[in-house]
């Protein structure tokens, strides 16, 4: 299969993060027509729109959603420009197919990924931007050929829908590293037409079952949606380095959305975990609600002394710059750091960090859809699920303001569904 990708030379600082990997190559140019018609194939009016909900309801009681022949009408927030504020937006999601499912958003993650893309700090945005990529929904409609998934059913999406499924990655189950991904918000949708998708801070989702998670029972609803995203950037790089062994000592550097469920993954896994921080005021949580064994201030080189050479590996979460050395020193020789941040400044890296203690460096992006299942899976046996603030859609331009100050403990949560009304 023949892809004639191109590098957008534009991205080039991008290379660093490859959460940007999937918006980067792009097939052709994309289509970036900066209006709402940029996106599905029907375009509905807010009037009309209106009307068809009003039948929708009549003929699909549960479902919320309006699918036609060409698509369905959604609504949702979508940023125009660099501001990033987000505002309403009717648009179309694609006609489902025989291997689709047609999902109705309940709750959707805000992501520190979301953030960066809306303001287009890693120089990919294609606005209109509806961001969100922690997607928790019910299944409304299935195609005549789904076989995994049935109305009714809770499922999820995360940060991709779609990849080629024929490269070495794909067969390997590392979808995630495929060149051919498809980000599940702003990315370039090849096999539709090349349309920009639109993310989950929308009521409707339309995606191919091999793309699609299900969301085992008993865990609470708004609290498993950072799971999609979050959740999986950290498990699959335990799974992969070996940092899942009882008894194993994990830092986990910068305790946000993705460092905090990083914690809960560890200790689950029966290790020894040290949260590594910049924010003094988040020890005692810590410690006390997260279960961590130890906290650091990282600002703090006494307390980073005393750590010295004590850690087999580190899952290092921070979206912004931060002097790395330090942290290489908390590990043992041969010790694995794994990168997941994706901060726009290149981060520094000296030789004499990792060569004579022989360590290890790598970075992470996301997870395979099987590695994605096995994590939900793992978290519903242990109750794992993200700490959260659960908001409405018109309080989210504050949210995420906040986010990127640093203000949440740790997730906040959209209730799509009771946001935007689409339940029937
Ligand atoms: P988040 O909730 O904002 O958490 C980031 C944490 O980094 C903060 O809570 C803070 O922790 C720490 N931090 C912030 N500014 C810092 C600074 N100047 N110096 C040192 N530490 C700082 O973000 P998130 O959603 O967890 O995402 C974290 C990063 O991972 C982002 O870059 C995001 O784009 C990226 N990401 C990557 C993947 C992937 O697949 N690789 C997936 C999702 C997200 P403390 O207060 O404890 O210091
Ligand atoms: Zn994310």
């Amino acid at each position: 299969m023949s892809h004639n990708f191109q590098l957008r030379s534009s991205a080039l600082p991008l290379r660093f993060f490859p959460g940007g990997l999937g918006a980067r190559f792009l097939c052709n140019e994309p289509k970036h027509l900066g209006s709402s018609n940029s996106v599905g194939v029907a375009v509905a009016s807010p009037a009309s729109r209106t009307l068809q909900r009003h039948q929708a309801k009549a003929t699909a009681k549960e479902v919320g959603v309006q699918e036609t022949a060409q698509g369905s009408a959604a609504l949702g927030w979508a940023a125009r420009d660099a501001s990033g504020v987000l505002s309403p937006f009717d648009f179309s999601r694609r006609a489902q197919k025989d291997d689709d499912v047609t999902i109705k958003v309940l709750y959707c993650g805000i992501c520190h990924t979301d953030l960066y893309t809306i303001k287009n700090e890693w120089g990919t945005a294609m606005y209109p931007v509806v961001p969100g990529h922690e997607i928790l929904g019910v299944v409304t409609s299935a195609g005549s050929g789904v076989t995994k998934f049935k109305a009714g059913e809770t499922v999820g999406v995360g940060y991709f829908l779609g990849s080629c499924r024929s490269c070495e990655c794909c067969g390997n189950g590392y979808e995630n590293y495929c060149s051919g991904m498809v980000l599940t918000s702003n990315g370039t949708d090849r096999e539709h037409g090349g349309e920009v998708t639109q993310g989950g801070f929308s009521d409707v989702i339309v995606a191919n079952q091999d793309y699609v998670v299900r969301v085992p029972d008993g865990l609470p609803l708004a609290g498993a949606a950072p799971l999609l995203c979050a959740g999986v950037t950290v498990y699959s790089p335990m799974m992969r380095f070996g940092l899942n062994a009882p008894g194993k000592h994990l830092g986990v550097v910068g305790l946000g959305g993705l460092g905090h469920v990083a914690v809960k993954f560890g200790k689950a896994f029966g290790m020894k975990v040290t949260v590594i921080s910049t924010s003094p005021g988040k020890r005692e949580e810590a410690l006390e609600r997260l279960g961590a064994d130890e906290f650091l201030v990282s600002r703090d080189p006494e307390q980073m002394q005393a750590a010295f050479g004590t850690m087999d590996g580190i899952l290092d979460t921070v979206s912004a710059w931060h002097p790395i050395s330090p942290l290489f020193a908390l590990m043992k020789p041969m010790g694995q750091m794994v990168f997941v941040g994706g901060p726009t400044k290149p981060l520094e890296l000296p030789a004499y960090a990792i060569v004579p203690g022989g360590k290890g460096i790598a970075g992470n992006c996301v997870g395979g859809i099987g590695d994605c299942q096995a994590m939900l899976e793992f978290a519903g046996k242990h109750g794992i699920t993200a700490e959260v603030e659960v908001i409405k859609m018109d309080y989210v331009n504050t949210a995420l303001e906040r986010l990127e100050k640093n203000d949440v403990r740790y997730r906040f949560v959209i209730d799509v569904a009771g946001s935007l009304g689409s339940t029937a």
